[in-house]
């Protein structure tokens, strides 16, 4: 393709994806396809001969579109939103024509110093202590591309710093005094298999899935109801002394803001406070989907963000979730870039460069796991910029608003119950019939099951249940996550008319 023939099928693209978005909400939100569809229509071989752009673009329409669920489209309630914006979008295609896997400041360095840009822009948005400004020269903010990675990454690097401390025989108490010396290899070997990870039952599986690729332990501590499922001090200080009495290592601890089930946040303080007594442990903070709206200064209360300014290594949100990033756009922050440079920085030869090697720039292959990277930050400037914090602001507050809306819908419903409290545009409902007898919760975990099944079989809604585990009891609700950037109000009248109207139906059944 000439530059020409670039111009034409890229006019022709932008045209495909304009008419995508302005149809998109006359499309059912989920795909309505079996499996094996698109293998079955698709040739075992690449094509010996190109084909048009023109012949692949109508294949895009006609065989790839079918099978996408519409992830922007104005129903989308399930897991949590993953905002795209036309913003992005073109920031990603620019990020795209400069592709280059910019590992090093001197690989280009617009992509190193971009991206220190907007981690402190957003960082100052958030209200994070300066101390994670990437400008403080101690902590620091880098783009990853989920907070899965995010996670791994920071459990990676606490592990490095918990076995030179623990090398170091005890050494200093203080966490930043680690020294950067090699770690002999018996210590490696011999305390590796002590450490242990602490996250709650409600933590994203990013813990136990970090822990099993570091072939270490994570305990799931259980949360209460009475607490709102969120993780409390005393049974992690319970959890720690049970395993440090059996000579396990606490080393890595993940407190959540904004659980995935039910948008729970973590009592980071009491967290803290118990890990002072383990001078290898480490915080860090998954925000995945609710650190974003630290930007409403009216959230940050709730949020806790005092507590995680005083007491997390780590910190991460999703711009690509509720942030009207594009996929991927994982910002993850750091209190103390030795952390990652201690444990990422392998630098032979080739990788050595003048800038890097005099210390003035940062080389984010050193704070990541792999060598190469995204041009991540330029869709974020893009977002940033177009919208501004106000804008940005905004977006965070109507998701908000409308969710609190559809809490007073549900509560005019006989029969459904809000489960937890609303969390930001996160609402967790179940299926509760009045009753004049007791209906228990095995029984109506049955119900919401139905209601789940029923549901799901639908494709013009499309909503995620999940099971919430505590130490009194197992409860099967539904999610409904709001916050999707072309949502309005008429799209959450009509799912919750779905939802009640399918849940009188099998109460009515059930009644029989
Ligand atoms: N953490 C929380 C609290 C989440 O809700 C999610 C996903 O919904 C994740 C982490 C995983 O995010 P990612 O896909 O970026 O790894």
């Amino acid at each position: 393709m000439d530059i020409e023939q670039f111009r034409q099928a890229g006019y022709a693209t932008v045209d495909a994806i304009c008419d995508y978005y302005a149809s998109i909400d006359s499309r059912p939100v989920k795909a309505e396809v079996q499996p094996g569809f698109l293998i079955e229509s698709l040739p075992p071989s690449a094509p010996a001969r190109g084909e048009s752009m023109q012949h692949i673009l109508a294949d895009f329409q006609s065989l790839i579109l079918p099978g996408i669920t519409h992830w922007q489209h104005g129903k989308f309630f399930a897991y949590f939103p993953a905002n795209s914006t036309f913003e992005s979008m073109l920031g990603d295609l620019l990020a795209t024509s400069v592709s280059n896997p910019g590992f090093n400041w001197v690989c280009s360095p617009a992509c190193t110093e971009l991206e220190q840009c907007v981690v402190d822009w957003t960082a100052r948005m958030l209200g994070l202590d300066d101390v994670f400004l990437t400008s403080s020269k101690r902590g620091g903010g880098i783009i990853m591309n989920s907070a899965s990675e995010s996670a791994l990454t920071a459990a990676m690097a606490a592990r490095e710093r918990s076995l030179r401390w623990l090398s170091q025989e005890g050494g200093s108490s203080e966490a930043g005094s680690v020294p950067g010396s090699d770690i002999p290899l018996d210590c490696r070997q011999q305390s590796s298999q002590k450490l242990v990870m602490y996250g709650s039952t409600q933590t994203h599986s990013l813990g136990a899935k970090a822990a099993k690729l570091l072939g270490l332990q994570f305990r799931a501590v259980a949360v209460s109801a009475a607490d709102d499922y969120a993780l409390r001090g005393a049974p992690l200080r319970d959890a720690i002394e049970t395993d440090v009495a059996q000579g396990m290592i606490p080393f890595f601890v993940i407190a959540t803001i904004g659980t995935t089930s039910s948008g729970a946040v973590d009592h980071i303080a009491e967290i803290g406070e118990v890990l002072r007594a383990y001078p290898t442990a480490f915080l860090h903070v998954d925000a995945a989907w609710a650190g974003v709206a630290l930007a409403l200064p009216d959230q940050r209360k709730n949020l806790r963000l005092d507590q995680v300014n005083q007491y997390a290594n780590s910190f991460c949100t999703n711009a690509h979730k509720w942030g009207l990033t594009a996929f991927d756009c994982s910002l993850c922050y750091i209190r103390d870039r030795r952390d990652f440079t201690d444990a990422f920085d392998v630098t032979p030869h080739f990788l050595r460069s003048k800038e890097g090697d005099s210390g003035t720039v940062i080389d984010y292959r050193n704070w990541q796991i792999a060598l190469g990277r995204r041009f991540r930050s330029l869709k974020l400037w893009f977002v940033l910029r177009s919208y501004g914090t106000d804008g940005f602001k905004k977006h965070l507050s109507n998701g908000i608003e409308l969710c609190g809306r559809l809490e007073g819908l549900v509560r005019e419903s006989s029969n459904f119950e809000i489960v937890t409290p609303r969390s930001l545009a996160l609402l967790v409902i179940r299926l509760k019939p009045q009753s004049e007898v007791p209906v228990f919760d095995e029984e109506l975990n049955l119900l919401n099951q139905r209601l789940s099944g029923v549901l799901n079989a639908r494709s013009d809604v499309f909503l995620t249940e999940t099971m919430l585990h505590s130490t009194e009891s197992d409860i099967r609700c539904l999610r409904i996550a709001l916050g999707g950037a072309r949502t309005t109000w008429r799209d959450v009248e009509e799912v919750w008319e779905v939802i009640e109207t399918e849940g009188n139906r099998i109460v009515e059944t059930w009644r029989e």
